[in-house]
């Protein structure tokens, strides 16, 4: 289980701990998600920020529930559609294992 903001306004969900909706400004409330989606997109930098690893694989991932997250990917790069599940490490980071 993952948890994930969702403004009750809008409907829009945030997968980070921010306390007001950046659409309307308004109090966000929490939710939890299975983890489980699929990616809609991703893409690889072969020239991160400094400290992070290369290449540096990311993952836009549509988590069933509703939600969007940016992921890391260990693996390759996943083809749009494919599913996976999403967890999220001691350091705040959500990784999509397809
Ligand atoms: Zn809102």
């Amino acid at each position: 289980m993952i948890e994930v903001r969702v403004c009750p306004r809008c409907p829009r969900v945030l997968p980070l701990e921010s306390l007001r909706c950046p659409a309307c400004g308004g109090p966000l409330t929490s939710e939890t998600r299975t983890g489980v989606g699929r990616a809609l997109a991703a893409t690889e930098l072969s020239v991160p920020a400094a400290g992070w690893p290369a290449p540096h694989r990311l993952v836009v991932v549509e988590l069933e529930g509703g939600g969007r997250v940016l992921a890391l990917s260990p693996d390759e790069l996943p083809e749009p559609g494919r599913r996976g599940r999403v967890e999220r490490s001691r350091d705040g980071r959500f990784h999509f294992l397809g």
